[in-house]
């Protein structure tokens, strides 16, 4: 059976053309998908069986087994996190967001260790954006900051930006321009009508040096800005102030350098900058296809994006002091609950060590560096495979994901809501 329209669940480009083959409830072919997109939806290895640690070894159990040891967990605990959320969809984050305030907890997503800095850039100054369909019909000139689409969005160019043809721009990329601002030559770079190599932790300086140029104060710009040539600014400036619509998209080449939330800010500025001469737009290239999802939730939810500590009653939010990381490092909490994410490789070591000495709770289709010190390991359904849900794609457009096979496993919704009733059994009856 050929299924078309299928949203690919892997990174923010959300790509909805995907077309798959499905032979005895299994994917036997993908056609529209980037490798990795392939990759995923093609399956691979999984956590068979729910399981409980003891004695130090995982054994296998039943859902319902492993659900009540993790409500008794999280109802015990007086500290706990609940982080991840990002390859999940919008319906379990927001079971997840009410059982974090049920227990009190501080619940994060993978923002805070990649867009987190754009996320707050957007609170101080706004977005001037549009959708990756304005892009792919209007767009002249692309810009991409700190950001290589060629190995981590696989189909961004081709079907949202340089490389496609759109309503205004027919001929695709012969009528459009690429530069690429990156500290060494990508593969997106080698791409490039124009590429800038910046001195790393350099941005603020080359995004002010651009802000000056674009309002007409080149005077006050010196020779090189960032390892950068005047020259070489004065021709993108130029290309800025030519094209009749401009885009540019940064990623964590920019969000994580020198500077992080302030050169997010400054983007934004160059951004309105250019206004005075055209039509441009700023975009964060959103890494896991629903991180933005939660952060949309979450504000809908708690008035905050992520980070947010609701142990007081009401929602706290100040990153730095209540995303997950910190949390750890200080050793505060007492028990995590982890979700579609991958702690155990991606957390500074200082953070997985104090993870070791509390009760680790994982739900997640794979197992992964966290499944090895998990004290709970719930397996769940492919979200965007076997299960649907609604995820938004990195322009803010929510898409519905598609189920296509069937499977034994809970989604994670069911297991969220499954928590959620256990542990309101436990603190109900502990309140009476
Ligand atoms: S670009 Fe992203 S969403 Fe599109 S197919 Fe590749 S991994 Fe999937």
């Amino acid at each position: 059976m050929e299924v078309t329209d299928v949203v690919c669940p892997l990174c923010g480009c959300v790509c909805d053309d995907v077309v798959v083959e499905v032979e005895d409830n299994k994917v036997t072919k993908v056609k529209g998908a980037c490798a990795v997109g392939k990759s995923k939806l093609m399956g691979h290895g999984r956590i068979t069986s729910p399981a409980i640690r003891e004695n130090g070894i995982l054994k296998d159990c039943s859902y319902d087994a492993a659900i009540k040891r993790t409500a008794e967990i999280l109802a015990a605990a007086r500290r706990p996190l609940m982080y991840g959320w990002s390859s999940t969809v919008c319906e379990a984050s927001k079971v997840g967001i009410e059982l974090a305030e049920e227990i009190g907890a501080v619940i994060d997503n993978t923002a805070s260790v990649c867009h987190g800095p754009s996320v707050l850039a957007i609170q101080d100054v706004g977005l001037p954006s549009c959708t990756l369909g304005e892009v792919k019909n209007r767009a002249d000139l692309v810009i991409y900051w700190g950001a290589n689409p060629a190995a981590a969005h696989g189909n961004h160019m081709k079907r949202y930006s340089y490389i496609s043809k759109g309503y205004f721009l027919p001929e695709g990329k012969k009528e459009k321009k690429l530069a690429v601002v990156d500290v060494r030559e990508t593969k997106s770079a080698k791409l490039a009508d124009v590429f800038i190599r910046i001195e790393p932790g350099k941005d603020y300086l080359v995004l002010s040096a651009l802000r000056a140029l674009l309002l007409g104060y080149e005077d006050v710009v010196p020779e090189e800005v960032g390892g950068v040539p005047k020259k070489d600014l004065l021709e993108l400036v130029k290309m800025m102030e030519e094209t009749k619509f401009g885009i540019i998209f940064f990623g964590m080449g920019v969000t994580h350098s020198r500077g992080r939330h302030n050169n997010i800010v400054n983007a934004i500025q160059v951004t309105r900058a250019a206004h005075k001469h055209t039509k441009f737009n700023i975009m964060p290239m959103r890494g896991h296809y629903n991180v933005n999802g939660f952060n949309q939730v979450c504000t809908w939810e708690t008035g905050f994006p992520y980070s947010v500590d609701l142990s007081e009653g009401y929602a706290w939010y100040n990153p730095g002091e209540t995303s997950s990381t910190d949390l750890l490092m200080r050793g505060e909490c007492d028990a995590a609950l982890f979700i579609a994410t991958d702690p155990g490789a991606h957390f500074p070591g200082e953070s997985i060590r104090h993870l070791s000495k509390i009760p680790v709770i994982q739900i997640d289709p794979y197992a992964n560096p966290t499944t090895e010190f998990a004290d709970v390991v719930i397996p769940a359904a492919i979200s965007g495979i076997e299960a649907e849900g609604t995820v938004y794609r990195m322009d803010n457009i929510p898409l519905r994901l598609r189920k296509i096979v069937d499977t034994e496993y809970m989604t994670d919704e069911a297991i969220m809501k499954g928590i959620l009733k256990e542990t309101r059994l436990l603190t109900l009856s502990r309140r009476l």
